[in-house]
């Protein structure tokens, strides 16, 4: 393959900023409090959602229904940290036209019933369509269950069908112990670490360093071969950083094109100046190659999936400033906070 061509997007996440109130060890964005703490201009999102809006146009047979991969969502990092600028962007969203649009919270603000009410409320006036509740047990190790419980049932008032609780499993085993306040994951693998097992936690991101102790490793030639051609130019959903760095579908920290001009990121383009997206489009095993090219050892633990592999070589690219890639460059910095 010698050039690039992403089709237009169908459904997509935009991050207003990769600053977090908490630093879950699964987080695949590596999002954290220690980020330096941008966030999206008002001009730059302007830009991505009038573009994303005019992409959009007339794809939506239910523009006010809302799924993990139906609609656009504000997210981060945690977009209830700069709640004034995610009134603005939804507001904006909706006089562009936007469907189906959500926000994406792991809830530690809802401390009252009234202030969640208000700021939900807030957002619905404005034109938001639905909330995502993230639920699991890293997110749960920092922020009481009673803030998770109380946004989805005062979600449920105010955005009615359109909740969606990420993961549900977890919601209700939390729910069925009868969690009150955080639990340690180390106490959660103690209690209902069996659980997992049905769950669905990605390999990705941040997972791998933190939670690697509970994968199978395997040495980096047991993913050589494996072309990555589907996650890098899928439609059904991409991502959108405050950088305006526009992300394939989950594979943070790589960047297709600036975002404030989508039509040309979707235009065929060479990658001869991209070595790291033309080697994962043909084999990640060209990926090693350019790695070890610049100096990357394969460390004796191995690897816990191919995303693992391909972070911990882009990683170890990333620092010599490069490739142009590889963005954005804090990324790579906070995979172990
Ligand atoms: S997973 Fe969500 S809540 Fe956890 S650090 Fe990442 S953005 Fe924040
Ligand atoms: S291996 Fe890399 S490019 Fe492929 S899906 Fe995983 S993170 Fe994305």
């Amino acid at each position: 393959m010698s050039e690039l061509c992403p089709p237009s997007p169908f459904s997509g996440g935009i991050l207003l900023s990769y600053k977090c109130n908490v630093s879950c060890r699964h987080c695949m964005y590596a999002c954290s409090p220690k980020w330096k703490g941008d966030w999206i201009s008002e001009e730059d999102a302007l830009r991505v959602l009038s573009q994303l809006a005019e992409e959009i146009r007339g794809k939506y047979s239910n523009p006010e229904a809302v799924g993990i991969n139906y609609g656009f969502h504000f997210t981060g990092g945690e977009p209830f940290l700069k709640f004034d600028l995610l009134l603005e962007l939804v507001e904006a969203s909706s006089k562009l036209g936007l469907p189906s649009t959500f926000v994406e919270t792991n809830c530690f603000w809802c401390r009252s019933d009234e202030a969640t009410m208000r700021k939900m409320e807030e957002l619905r006036e404005a034109g938001l369509k639905g909330i995502l509740v993230s639920v699991n047990p890293f997110i749960v190790e920092s922020v009481p269950f009673e803030r998770t419980e109380r946004a989805v049932r005062i979600g449920l008032e105010v955005f009615d069908r359109n909740v969606i609780i990420y993961q549900k499993l977890f919601f209700e085993l939390f729910r069925g112990m009868g969690l009150k306040g955080t639990i340690s994951f180390e106490n959660f693998l103690e209690e209902a670490g069996g659980v997992l097992r049905y769950a669905e936690l990605i390999p990705a991101g941040r997972a791998p360093y933190k939670l690697g102790y509970l994968y199978a490793r395997h040495p980096a030639r047991r993913f050589f071969g494996s072309s990555c051609e589907q996650e890098l130019l899928r439609d059904w959903h991409i991502h959108i950083d405050n950088y305006c760095n526009y992300i394939p579908g989950y594979c943070a920290g790589i960047s297709l094109g600036d975002a404030r001009n989508i039509k040309e990121v979707c235009r065929p383009s060479s990658l001869k100046k991209r070595p790291i997206v033309r080697a994962l489009l043909s084999d990640l095993g060209k990926l090693y190659e350019v790695g070890r090219e610049h100096g990357y050892e394969e460390p004796e633990e191995g690897y816990v999936s191919k995303c693992h592999l391909c972070l911990d070589l882009r990683r170890h690219l990333a620092s010599s400033g490069e490739f142009q890639e590889l963005k954005p460059a804090e990324f790579y910095e906070h995979l172990e906070d």
